[in-house]
C-alpha cells in the first residue's frame, strides 16, 4: 500500500456487518505501522463504549489506546503534529463532515485507515460509510459467519431491542448470510405479544 503519492497520504475503509473483525483489522494495521515508529492516533466516538471508553477492543481482546471525542470537530482539533496514521473505530457513528477531515487529512500525507459498519439492521447504508467508501483509495469488506448457516454473513441481523438505528449492545445482534437475514420488527413483537396478552387475560376471564 506504498508508493501511492510521494507524501503517502491515503484513505483506507474498513467495511463489513458486526462480528465481522473490523477492529481487530484495525487493531493488526495500526500495530505494525507502530512497529515502524510512525506516529500514530486512534479515535473513537463517544457513543461506543462498549468495553473501555479509552480504549478500543476487539472482540479477541487485542486492544490499543483511543481518544474518545465527541464528533469531527473534535477529533480534527485533537490531533498531534507529526501524525503519519489516524485510525477512526465505529466510524458510522459519526458525522458526514468526517468525510471532509479524512480528505484534509490524507491530502496532508496521512495515511487514514477508517473502520465502521457498512449497513445498519436494515441493510442501509450507514451515516457518513457509504461516502467514506466512495473515497477511499482502498476498502475491504470484512465479513462474519452466518449463525444459521455457517455461509459468509454479509447482514447485521437485530434479534431484540427496538427499531432505533443505534441500539447498542453485541446481545441484540447475530450474522446473518442474504438468505438467512429478515427485517426485524420491533413494533411486529410487540403487537404479537400484546396479542398474546390479551388472548391470555381473555382466557383468565373465562370461568
Ligand atoms: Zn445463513
Amino acid at each position: 500500500m506504498d508508493g501511492l503519492n510521494p507524501r503517502g497520504g491515503w484513505i483506507e475503509v474498513i467495511a463489513g456487518g458486526m462480528f465481522s473483525g473490523k477492529s481487530e483489522e484495525l487493531i493488526r494495521r495500526i500495530r505494525r505501522a507502530e512497529i515502524a515508529r510512525q506516529r500514530t492516533q486512534i479515535f473513537k466516538p463517544v457513543i461506543d463504549n462498549r468495553f473501555d471508553p479509552h480504549r478500543i477492543v476487539s472482540r479477541d481482546n487485542r486492544e490499543l489506546d483511543a481518544l474518545v471525542v465527541e464528533d469531527s470537530a473534535e477529533l480534527r482539533s485533537k490531533l498531534v503534529f507529526g501524525v503519519k496514521v489516524v485510525g477512526i473505530d465505529e466510524a458510522q457513528f459519526f458525522d458526514d463532515k468526517i468525510v471532509d477531515v479524512c480528505m484534509e487529512l490524507a491530502d496532508a500525507g496521512v495515511r487514514v485507515i477508517a473502520a465502521g459498519l457498512d449497513q445498519d439492521y436494515l441493510r442501509r447504508p450507514f451515516g457518513p460509510m457509504p461516502r467514506l467508501l466512495a473515497v477511499a483509495e482502498y476498502v475491504s469488506k470484512t465479513h462474519a459467519v452466518c449463525v444459521r448457516c455457517g455461509s459468509v454473513a454479509h447482514y447485521t441481523q437485530r434479534v431484540a431491542g427496538g427499531n432505533s438505528q443505534i441500539e447498542i449492545g453485541d446481545g441484540s445482534y447475530e450474522a446473518r448470510c442474504r438468505s438467512c437475514y429478515e427485517p426485524y420488527r420491533a413494533d411486529d413483537e410487540q403487537k404479537i405479544s400484546a396479542a398474546e396478552t390479551r388472548m391470555a387475560l381473555k382466557a383468565s376471564e373465562t370461568p
